[in-house]
């Protein structure tokens, strides 16, 4: 049962195109556990083309539709797949980032209890697994960047609330918190740091009707 979704800015953001990589990958990780988030991103993929196409040519004053039309150019190709978990418990999407499936991950030492596995770093983007034995504590830390964090495996607990595997959780720039291993399995998370994502106000408006703002 899944708790935790992705706030419906950035499931519009990964729907129409203008998520990066590393946020595409946790939207798209996310949706491998979820299919109430897959056929709202269906949807939204679907009526926001269709908005973008149908706005008048020149219908903003503020460079907006320029704005978003040159963003969605810089972004990196990247084909979102839809496909859900394999029986063995690893996304599809992640396999290709892996190289296989969770029991071949390599994982590094961060201390008796916890471990890490980057999967890329471009900029100050950067995508990886953690791992925590039962019990163990991240300790209190800052997050300088947004960081979101999609559970594959076990769960943990924080100030937040507790997440279970699909669950998905953002820490905006500058939070605070302390992660706590469930009991029972370890806790495998896919963690993902990027800068702050700014949405623009054609996305807003986008998404307006779409959400009954
Ligand atoms: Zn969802």
């Amino acid at each position: 049962m899944i708790h935790h979704h992705p706030a419906d800015d950035l499931l519009l953001a990964y729907a129409v195109g203008a998520a990066d990589e590393a946020v595409s990958l946790i939207v798209a990780t996310h949706m491998s556990y979820c299919a109430v988030c897959r056929a709202r991103a269906a949807k939204l993929e679907s009526l926001g083309g269709a908005l973008l196409q149908e706005l008048p040519p020149v219908p903003l004053n503020d460079g907006a539709l320029d704005h978003v039309l040159s963003r969605l150019d810089q972004v990196t190709p990247y084909e979102r797949p839809r496909r859900p978990a394999r029986a063995d418990g690893t996304p599809e999407v992640l396999r290709a980032y892996i190289g296989g499936d969770l029991a071949q991950v390599r994982w590094r030492s961060m201390g008796p209890r916890l471990s890490y596995a980057p999967l890329f770093k471009r900029g100050k983007v950067s995508a990886r697994l953690l791992r925590g034995a039962p019990g163990a504590d991240s300790g209190m830390h800052h997050h300088d960047g947004t960081e979101y964090t999609v559970v594959l495996q076990g769960g943990f607990t924080d100030l937040t609330g507790s997440y279970g595997p699909g669950d998905l959780q953002m820490m905006e720039d500058g939070m605070s918190h302390n992660v706590v291993a469930d009991p029972g399995e370890d806790c495998i998370n896919l963690a993902v740091t990027t800068g702050r994502l700014k949405f623009d106000s054609l996305i807003q408006k986008i998404a307006a009707p779409l959400f009954g703002f």
